[in-house]
């Protein structure tokens, strides 16, 4: 028999290590739960300003990480969460306070509030797309509700990740909020042991897999997940600016984002001119030559090879299939780019069609009638977003009517993503619950009804047995004659 390893292998340690953390939490839930307004709101202003603090840092790591400009960073990492911290800040004492309610005739003589509780400890599973952005928004939802939190950013972000520790180091005790690094077994782990709340952000085959984990705890879930979002350019639109704002949501984070503009669907009488106008957007953003662009340092890569590789083939049989390059193509594999491409004329067994594209690469497919948009969009499993072009009324109002979806942002491209009065999220395949603002607090929390009997003769307590002797008030009740509700 051999002798037993002196030291278990690393996973073993970081799950033993994971257990003790969230026991810890687990311990410690009810000091943070009991934290006022106040409290918290002066966590989250520690949160913001060491993002501030770290602004130096946080650039370096995205650029390593992703390719990313500066200024990039800027706007869509540390600008992003530090306005949901603002946000919650100046609303977080509206959002804890117990909300008085009604009280139905039945039930005279009580009082009835509903108090916004934390969950407790709250797993939350980030991807690498927006490193800080998707890993610390949920993080200040879960803190501004009064939780523990245990956070696992994407292994494909680890100079983020490595950044994130830090910051989250100086701002909170290991026992309030604690990161993990590693890839899907240390997730797994992690959805092993019972947390009340998991909020995963990632693709829907992954977030089954959470879901399902988190049942075997009954977990509340919040999945905050992709697919393909449409944009609808009609004949009465602004080709200019839908050209402009297509053509920069599409290059953004190289075309590396949940709410990006997968495919557009253009009246054929504006097609060609909508896609020469993107491509004449996408030179003015980038440079006028490929090399130019390639050299741009406002073009992230792609995140990893085993990604690059999945663009590729995407594109290669797009193109074996007959798809038209109107724009782009350029691809290297040595530096994982991919040159912001439009693809006309795609066949509809391209691969490309099937799957969130989650890259640079934008699909433009002309239609006749509006009706043909409906049936393409509800032909397939519910979008995140969705934008639509017109100066229609009434064409905005019918594809509203007859499809549904997470968000959507009419004549402009992403910008509901950035107002945190609206929820967001998906729907089904898109994803579970809301985030953001308000939303974002109340998916941390537990909605509490409590009623309050003031009275010494309650009216329920006409109600006790033997029931027979009540058969006439029920009837008079179940007619309406007397009103109980
Ligand atoms: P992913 O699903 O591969 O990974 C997300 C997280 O899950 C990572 O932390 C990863 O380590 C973990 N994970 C991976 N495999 C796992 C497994 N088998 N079990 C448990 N955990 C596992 O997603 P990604 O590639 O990092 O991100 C891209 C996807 O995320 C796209 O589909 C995109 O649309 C979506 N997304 C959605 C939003 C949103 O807000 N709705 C935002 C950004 C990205």
């Amino acid at each position: 028999m051999s002798e037993p390893s002196p030291t278990p292998p690393h996973s073993v340690l970081q799950e033993a290590e994971m257990r003790r953390v969230f026991e810890l939490q687990q311990q410690h839930q009810y000091v943070v739960a009991r934290t006022s307004a106040r409290q918290r709101i002066a966590k989250l202003r520690r949160l913001h300003d060491t993002m501030l603090r770290f602004r130096r840092e946080i650039e370096a790591a995205v650029w390593q990480d992703l390719r990313k400009s500066p200024t990039g960073t800027n706007i869509s990492e540390v600008g992003v969460v530090n306005s949901e911290i603002r946000h919650a800040i100046r609303h977080l004492r509206s959002w804890t306070r117990p909300k008085r309610v009604g009280t139905p005739l039945v039930l005279l003589g009580t009082s009835s509030k509903i108090v916004h509780e934390p969950k407790g400890v709250c797993l939350v599973l980030s991807p690498w797309n927006f490193p800080f952005n998707l890993t610390l928004s949920p993080i200040v939802s879960a803190v501004a509700a009064g939780n523990c939190v245990v956070v696992k950013p994407s292994e494909y972000t680890p100079a983020s990740t490595a950044v994130m520790r830090d910051i989250l180091a100086a701002c909170f005790p290991p026992e309030e909020v604690a990161l993990f690094e590693g890839g899907a077994e240390v997730a797994q782990a992690l959805l092993r042991l019972p947390f009340n709340h998991v909020f995963f952000t990632g693709s829907p085959a992954v977030g089954k897999i959470v879901m399902r984990e988190a049942s075997n705890h009954l977990a509340s879930v919040t999945l905050e997940l992709g697919g393909k979002n449409p944009t609808i350019v009609d004949e009465t639109a602004d080709i200019d600016k839908a050209a402009d704002k297509i053509a920069w949501l599409k290059g953004m984070n190289a075309g590396q984002s949940c709410i990006a503009p997968d495919y557009v669907l253009a009246h054929e009488n504006i097609h060609d001119r909508l896609v020469e106008t993107v491509a004449a957007k996408l030179k003015q953003f980038y440079g006028d030559t490929a090399e130019a662009r390639q050299a741009s340092p406002d073009l992230c890569r792609i995140v990893h090879e085993r990604h690059f590789a999945r663009l590729k083939t995407l594109l290669d049989d797009a193109i074996q299939r007959g798809a038209r390059v109107a724009f782009g193509g350029k691809t290297d594999a040595a530096t994982r780019y991919v040159e912001p491409t439009v693809l006309t004329h795609v066949p509809e067994e391209a691969a490309i069609w099937q799957e969130e594209t989650f890259g640079p690469i934008l699909l433009v497919r002309p239609y006749q009638v509006l009706e043909e948009t409906i049936a393409y969009i509800n032909a397939r499993p519910r979008p995140l977003a969705m934008y639509l072009w017109s100066s229609s009324r009434q064409h905005i109002q019918y594809i509203l009517a007859e499809t549904r979806n997470g968000d959507v942002t009419i004549n402009d491209c992403g910008a509901h993503f950035y107002n945190p009065n609206l929820p967001f999220g998906g729907i089904n395949n898109s994803g579970i619950g809301k985030t953001h603002g308000e939303f974002g607090f109340l998916e941390f929390s537990n909605a509490r009804g409590i009623l309050r009997q003031n009275r010494i003769l309650p009216i329920t307590s006409f109600f006790m047995p033997p029931y027979r002797k009540h058969n006439r008030l029920v009837k008079w009740m179940l007619e309406g004659v007397v009103r109980w509700f």
